[in-house]
């Protein structure tokens, strides 16, 4: 029997102590303030943000936000940046994603400016993440480390493997388990023989986006297994990985829903009150 790593319940830790930095500034006559940019009525992106901005108003953090209509242009959008770079009440950015195809994400994420990218897309802080210097780290990656530290795991040492190598997920997990001293596979849809690879970690992190693809055949026992998923199914949301076969194998296992989900948009408030700190 698995450990069940708690997302909920680590989630709520972080939001405490973001809480108690944020009570702190605001003794000082500082409001952590998130501007949230939605560009069109995707009701998923707007679910997403409207349980972002409840987690903000719960750590006390103000939330701004930016709807603009689907047919936004590229050139309103980077004037809506801009205006919130210049914004000294405002300290964190988030770019509700993904954006109409019209506009380019990677030219909006570049705008905003690094020191209220509290998302930890942008260019100069993935380069921060290389290099080991400070800077935001991406919310979910981060968010995974959060919980192991949580449990008493310890990456140190480990074989790591991650399943994907997204900017968002895959490719900062690796780099932030390489910071914890693990040895790190980063696997991916051209990956030979995967089950084979995944069977050879301790510490297996699946960002992949197939629903319960990673069964136990590519478990080894006692492996502790992270699952980023989010899969919306006829059977409702699952993870990438099949938690009924894998459970009963790993020491330790995230579950979908409740695990790494709940984890980032605590990060994202963490980082928007270390923003606020920062200014
Ligand atoms: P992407 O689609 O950007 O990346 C998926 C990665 O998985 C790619 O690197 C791809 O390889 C790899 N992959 C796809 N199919 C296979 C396969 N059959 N075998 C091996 N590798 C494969 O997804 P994201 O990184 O954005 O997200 C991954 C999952 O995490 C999704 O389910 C998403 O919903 C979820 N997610 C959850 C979050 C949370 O808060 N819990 C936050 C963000 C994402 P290749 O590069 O070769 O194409």
């Amino acid at each position: 029997m698995a450990t069940i790593i708690d997302g909920t319940k680590v989630a709520a830790a972080v939001r405490e102590r973001a809480a108690a930095a944020a009570s702190e500034l605001a003794a000082h006559g500082v409001r952590p303030c998130l501007a949230v940019v939605l560009v069109g009525d995707d009701p998923a992106s707007a679910s997403y943000v409207r349980m972002k901005e409840r987690d903000c108003a719960e750590v006390g953090i103000e939330s701004r936000d930016h709807r603009l209509v689907a047919e936004t242009t590229q050139e309103e959008l980077d004037a809506l940046i801009d205006s919130l770079n210049d914004d000294p009440s405002v300290h964190g950015i988030l770019v509700q994603m993904p954006l109409p195809a019209h506009l380019d994400a990677e030219s909006v994420i570049a705008r905003i400016s690094p020191c209220k990218d509290v998302d930890g897309f942008h260019p100069e802080s993935l380069g921060s993440l290389v290099r080991g210097l400070p800077g935001f780290r991406a919310c979910t990656p981060a968010g995974v480390m959060e919980m192991l530290g949580a449990y008493g795991i310890d990456p140190s040492g480990m074989n790591a493997v991650v399943v994907g190598r997204s900017t968002i997920v895959g490719k900062p997990m690796a780099l932030l388990l390489l910071e914890a001293n693990a040895t790190v596979t980063v696997c991916h849809s051209r990956t030979k023989d995967l089950p084979a690879v995944c069977r050879g970690a301790d510490l297996l992190v699946a960002a992949i986006g197939r629903p319960k693809m990673i069964d136990a055949s590519y478990v080894k026992p006692g492996a502790v297994v992270v699952d980023v998923g989010i899969n919306r199914t006829d059977d409702g949301l699952v993870g990438d990985v099949d938690f009924e076969s894998v459970e009963p194998i790993a020491s330790a296992i995230t579950p979908v829903p409740g695990g790494v989900g709940p984890m980032t948009r605590a990060m994202l408030v963490a980082n928007t009150v270390a923003a606020a700190s920062a200014r």
